[in-house]
């Protein structure tokens, strides 16, 4: 639909697509960048309807989505398109393959507790571990070409302008005025905010660069040759001319982990938090957590700690926080219900990239959202 509207000069049409994608990530897509809430029938239901344990959340449905968004911004040079197309890549899409590669979700649940999904339940279609296969396997290879053709999502090229998208280490050759550049890229994101890019050409460059400064970047600069630049942004975009044959561009930000809270008319995550960092959602697992995430709370002005840790999930950065934990073991088992108070025990707490989980014990509960203490 985007395609036709660029390809006619559809007015119409694409201010229809800028309709249906507006509603989607303001009032459809869960904050992993996976859309579709509803299992029956793999589909969209209602605004802020977001389950977390019953969705369907397709991997297939979050490379759509990175696929729309990817023409929105060629199409308008808008760049706040990629804030979602990164989300659901970061997110959603890579958490649809298991770090060896060999196994895939189909379902992207933002909240696992393996014993309740089960057959001939709402929840049949949650799975808590990675599959080999699927009767319809649309999900494994689509994941595959996406990750092979990743190049097209970082940069393009129009107008004698080179836009930056996406900060994945690579290099680019880009045509600009008949003439070629050749960029390289250095990129610490999603885990610091720090990337450089070195221009080079044979003759004067001619032209501009357009960086995408995300809406995660907080306090950015950009420096050019050494000396800092004023950062004025159009779309999402700080638009930089070319000059000389060779240039280098360092952009940086803070992209500390912080805590997240969905619109309050998303009913199930009223009360709860979340943790991100730059694009990177992150969730609590049982085997660093305990069992019965559901009983933690955490206060949103408890301090993050980052620490890179070699040894987990191939080296990532997990982080550390304090919460609290509802003690089960002054409840008498026989009761179900009483009128008791809540009794909580401190507890130390572990995130670890959601894209990640499931990689390390099978069959243990997940959660994206953590209830919120304000205490
Ligand atoms: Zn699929």
């Amino acid at each position: 639909m985007a395609d036709v509207a660029a390809e006619t000069d559809d007015k119409e049409l694409l201010d229809a697509c800028k309709t249906l994608w507006d509603d989607m990530v303001h009032k459809r897509m869960y904050i992993t960048g996976s859309i579709g809430s509803s299992g029956w029938l793999e589909r969209f239901t209602t605004d802020y309807d977001l389950p977390n344990d019953c969705n369907y959340s397709e991997s297939c449905a979050s490379i759509a989505l990175a696929m729309f968004g990817k023409r929105m911004a060629e199409i308008t040079k808008d760049a706040t398109y990629y804030d979602d197309v990164e989300r659901a890549l970061y997110n959603t899409v890579l958490a649809g393959i298991a770090m060896d590669g060999k196994s895939f979700f189909y379902v992207n649940p933002l909240e696992v507790w393996p014993d309740v999904c089960k057959d001939h339940t709402s929840r049949l279609h949650v799975k808590s571990e990675r599959q080999k296969w699927f009767g319809v396997a649309c999900c494994p290879p689509n994941i595959a070409r996406t990750l092979a053709s990743l190049g097209q999502y970082i940069s393009f090229v129009e107008d004698k302008i080179l836009y930056i998208n996406m900060f994945v280490s690579s290099v680019i050759e880009a045509e600009i005025s008949g003439q070629t550049i050749n960029v390289k890229m250095d990129s610490e994101v999603p885990w610091n905010g720090k990337v450089k890019l070195v221009l080079t050409s044979a003759d004067e460059m001619s032209g501009n660069v357009a960086i995408r400064i995300p809406y995660y970047a907080i306090n950015p600069t950009i420096s050019i040759n050494g000396s800092n630049i004023a950062i004025a942004q159009k779309d999402g975009y700080t638009y930089i001319p070319l000059t000389g044959k060779t240039m280098d561009i360092v952009f940086s930000f803070d992209m500390s982990a912080r805590f997240i809270h969905s619109n309050p008319r998303v009913r199930a995550d009223a009360g709860k938090i979340a943790i991100m960092k730059g694009p990177i959602v992150y969730c609590l697992e049982q085997v660093d957590n305990g069992d019965n995430l559901a009983s933690i709370f955490v206060s949103n002005k408890t301090p993050l700690a980052e620490e890179f840790d070699q040894n987990l999930l191939s080296g990532t950065i997990k982080i550390t926080f304090k919460g609290i934990k509802l003690k089960e073991d002054n409840w008498n088992p026989k009761s179900l219900y009483d009128e008791k108070e809540s009794i909580f025990e401190d507890i130390n707490l572990t995130a670890v990239p959601y894209c990640y989980w499931g990689n390390r014990n099978k069959n243990e509960e997940m959660t994206v959202w953590i209830k919120e203490t304000f205490n």
